[in-house]
């Protein structure tokens, strides 16, 4: 696990993981841009949460939904009203603060000045834009600063064409866009960032049990899912919210919290939203957005909603500080070690998962690597690298979290044949060029 942040940062940069937006004009306020391994790697946690909770369920179903809604939608869903963060302003330097996060009994952490603050306003988290040739107020928009509510606008349509019958799920991963005061912490908070979230619809519960049933699967799910990311659970910390501290919406939320080195902060959330939602979208919009049960139609209700929700940049990024780790790895002299830093994801998560390395930059081995690589291409996401000493290459793969490397050297050219090294255990194997990609589809589950 990563003790201090820059160092993931860092490395980060140094191979391509994620670094600062708009860099060469000096950043945008804490943005950040996903280089060509970073993608691999969020991309990979969007298809696994895909998979697992949306292709291998029957009960929950996809939707992609614009980014920029009908502005009645954040007056009925209480954001525009409820939607905010207490700000308080330093006196002297005009630094901003979130005063539920920040102390303003202690000095201001910009320029030390003591007793400063402003008191609190309320600062709407909502991000404006404006739709069409005029900035008029009529043709203000709002980027949405959740994926949920789209779910619930679209929930007739979804029944009615998906025929899912109660409890379904509807799921979506996308953007959303929030103008927070302080952003911060590498990716930990971005203006701009995605999430992962099921809308799930239950009968309207008769006693609390009919609710905690769906919740608590829920929070199963949730840790199920951890487990697999490679998150140890003694770094995850459930937090009950209590009375007048949950969002607007929600009758039961619990946070679920990450030891980040630079804190214990919020990762995912659960949250029991009740009927308020669909119920709010009802009397705005005039349409009918209750469900009739087909097998009973006197049976009618409005449904009640349990809401898991992950941040897919909170989880690239608690993934990425569990699976950092710093060992003494043997070299290739005998019996000496050094430092290698290697990046233990599990293997579904790595973003390469095989790479290729002709031992020297040799023609003729170069011309037997060729072929090789395009083969397993088809397979997985491979890196071909034919710069620098074999050991330096391995360091590299280690750092990217790649857990085969495999080596063609001159006996390839008679014995047809190629070592695997295992990123963990480091031990070396000769395996036949016809056999790898059978074993390494076996070795990585594929
Ligand atoms: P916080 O208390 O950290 O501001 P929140 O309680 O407002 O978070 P939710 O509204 O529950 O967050 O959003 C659901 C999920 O979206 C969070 O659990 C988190 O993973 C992610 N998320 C929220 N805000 C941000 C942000 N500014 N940057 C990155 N991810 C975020």
């Amino acid at each position: 696990m990563v003790n201090n942040i820059d160092d993931l940062i860092s490395l980060s940069k140094r191979r391509g993981f994620i670094f600062p937006g708009s860099e060469i004009y000096g950043g945008l306020a804490n943005s950040w841009d996903y280089g060509p391994l970073g993608v691999e790697l969020k991309n990979n946690i969007k298809r696994e949460w895909w998979k697992l909770f949306v292709q291998m369920r029957t009960d929950v179903v996809g939707l992609d939904a614009a980014l920029i809604m009908n502005p009645k939608v954040w007056t009925a869903s209480g954001h525009l009203e409820n939607f905010t963060d207490p700000l308080i302003e330093c006196k002297k330097c005009h630094e901003r603060y979130r005063s539920d996060i920040v102390d303003a009994t202690k000095p201001c952490q910009k320029c030390g000045g003591k007793q400063t603050f402003t008191s609190p306003t309320t600062f709407n988290l909502m991000l404006k834009t404006f739709l069409g040739p005029t900035e008029e107020s009529a043709n203000v928009v709002y980027f949405r600063p959740e994926t949920a509510q789209s779910m619930f606008v679209d929930f007739k349509q979804i029944v009615q064409s998906s025929r899912q019958r109660i409890p379904f799920g509807i799921a979506q991963v996308g953007k959303a866009f929030r103008n927070e005061i302080t952003p911060g912490n590498f990716i930990f908070r971005t203006r701009e960032f995605e999430q992962m979230e099921i809308e799930y619809f239950i009968q309207p519960p008769k006693k609390k049990s009919d609710w905690e049933k769906h919740f608590n699967n829920w929070l199963d799910e949730m840790k199920q899912w951890l487990k697999h990311l490679g998150i140890n659970k003694k770094n995850i910390h459930y937090a009950e919210i209590p009375d007048g501290e949950r969002a607007h919406y929600s009758k039961r939320t619990v946070d679920i919290e990450y030891k980040f080195p630079f804190g214990q902060k919020e990762l995912y959330g659960l949250a029991y939203r009740t009927d308020f939602d669909l119920k709010n979208h009802m009397e705005s919009s005039g349409e009918d957005l209750s469900y009739t049960n087909p097998d009973d139609p006197k049976d009618k209700y409005i449904p009640h909603v349990i809401e898991p929700t992950w941040g897919v940049d909170r989880s690239v990024l608690a993934a990425m500080c569990e699976a950092y780790a710093e060992e003494e790895a043997p070299t290739s002299e005998k019996g000496e070690t050094a430092k290698r830093v290697v990046m233990k994801f599990p293997h579904w998560l790595s973003p390469v998962k095989v790479a290729i390395l002709p031992l020297l930059r040799k023609p003729e081995l170069i011309k037997i690597t060729k072929p090789i690589v395009k083969d397993l291409a088809k397979y997985f996401t491979v890196d071909y690298d034919e710069t620098q000493s074999i050991g330096r290459r391995y360091r590299r793969q280690d750092e990217i979290g790649t857990p085969y490397c495999l080596t063609v050297d001159f006996d390839t050219i008679e014995d047809k044949a190629v070592t695997v090294r295992d990123r963990d255990t480091l031990k070396q194997e000769r395996i036949p060029v016809a056999d790898i990609v059978n074993y390494l589809k076996n070795k990585l589950k594929i």
